[in-house]
């Protein structure tokens, strides 16, 4: 898929690159929490002691029972620890929590930022959001497989199970790919040094190259899966889509293209807002030039358009994102109607293609060629800084 030619051109040296919609795809498919839980051992509870108090500031309530409960699937060392919005089970170093709860934190604020912008009312979460953070790639697999049935790959690195109402993730610079990147570095910099000591010179190019992979590699993992995987969870909890039913009673290209929203930097106070996704907007460019974007009527009433391994999982990820940046930015007032009314889905059932196109034009207007060329020609003037 396009994206994938283009980092690939970019990135010689990662081999594991795959079209980011494939990364991230949300698992509405899984064993309750009660079924998993059986099949795991007990972990020592650590700090979940006070877990009752209330979160400072317009933090959520804690539950103890809820944190005993996380603890289980946390790995071997696991703790808990509290943010303003998050319990997270995590084993991992306590500098890699720290960088991850930033992002985390920032993802749940651009979304209330944008749930405030767009003016639908919500009511926040009974308690903290429960999310699994693990330093190694098995002992995330393992709990991946508990709960959805499929181990995934190390290529999927984070997931939210809207059944079980958990995020997790593993430690995503445990990687193979980025190990052996970072191998490659170490080795590097050793030459470099060897160099210097017997004051020949060293080209430096190669080393400036990997490291600026590794780096790139990791904020994009970083946005496109942690951020993306923790908006689909704020997204649900705060109520913006309809209880999760069967697989699409929800329209597929809008629960996507919402989370997407919130891929853009964290701590720059737009997200979900200001912000352009670029990488998305890369994609979405590709795809018009060599007119290869999806009609929008097969994007809000074709979910198997944007299920991987669909052939056009990669586009429909890219416009299904510049659907909801356009309607956010040049329809706010219908955005807010179409959420309310799809949000009162509790029937729980699949939803048909023709119920689709009538939700979406009983919101927005006709889905015609006029709306079509609007739309382009509005994502075609958005300002692309590729990074
Ligand atoms: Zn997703």
């Amino acid at each position: 898929m396009s994206r994938f030619h283009r980092l690939s051109a970019a990135n010689r040296f990662l081999t594991l690159l795959l079209p980011t919609g494939l990364l991230t795809a949300f698992t509405p498919t899984a064993l309750s929490q009660d079924d998993a839980s059986e099949n795991r051992p007990t972990e020592k509870a650590t700090d979940a002691k006070g877990a009752k108090k209330k979160g400072k500031g317009d933090g959520l309530p804690a539950r103890k029972k809820s944190d005993e409960k996380l603890l289980k699937f946390a790995g071997e060392g696991g703790r808990i620890h509290h943010t303003d919005h998050y319990a997270i089970g995590y084993n991992t170093e306590d500098p890699t929590l720290r960088a991850f709860v930033h992002r985390v934190e920032a993802t749940y604020k651009a979304v209330t930022r944008f749930v405030q912008k767009v003016g639908v009312e919500v009511k926040p979460p009974k308690e903290k959001l429960q999310i699994l953070f693990f330093e190694e790639y098995e002992s995330y697999s393992a709990y991946r497989l508990l709960t959805t049935g499929s181990e995934g790959s190390e290529s999927t690195p984070g997931f939210f199970s809207p059944t079980d109402n958990r995020s997790a993730f593993f430690n995503y610079a445990n990687a193979s790919h980025l190990k052996q990147l970072e191998r490659e570095i170490a080795e590097a910099r050793q030459e470099m040094q060897g160099a210097a000591k017997f004051g020949a010179r060293f080209d430096t190019r190669r080393l400036q190259a990997l490291e600026g992979n590794l780096a790139r590699e990791k904020e994009r993992t970083n946005r496109t899966v942690v951020q993306h995987e923790v908006a689909h969870q704020v997204l649900f909890n705060l109520g913006l889509h309809a209880p999760v039913g069967e697989r699409d009673t929800n329209p597929r290209w809008f629960v996507e293209g919402l989370a997407m929203m919130f891929e853009t930097p964290p701590g720059q106070g737009g997200a979900g807002l200001g912000a352009v996704n670029q990488n998305r907007l890369a994609d979405w460019l590709e795809l018009e030039k060599s007119g290869q974007l999806i009609p929008l009527k097969q994007l809000v009433s074709d979910p198997s358009v944007i299920i991987p391994p669909a052939r056009t999982a990669g586009a429909a990820y890219a416009q299904a994102w510049s659907l909801v940046h356009y309607l956010q930015r040049n329809k706010g007032k219908q955005l807010a109607s179409y959420i309310d009314a799809i949000r009162k889905r509790t029937d729980k059932k699949t939803y048909t293609a023709d119920e689709e196109i009538k939700a979406f034009e009983e919101a927005f207007g006709p889905l015609d060629a006029k709306f079509e060329e609007k739309y382009k020609s509005a994502i075609k003037r958005l300002p692309f800084k590729p990074e």
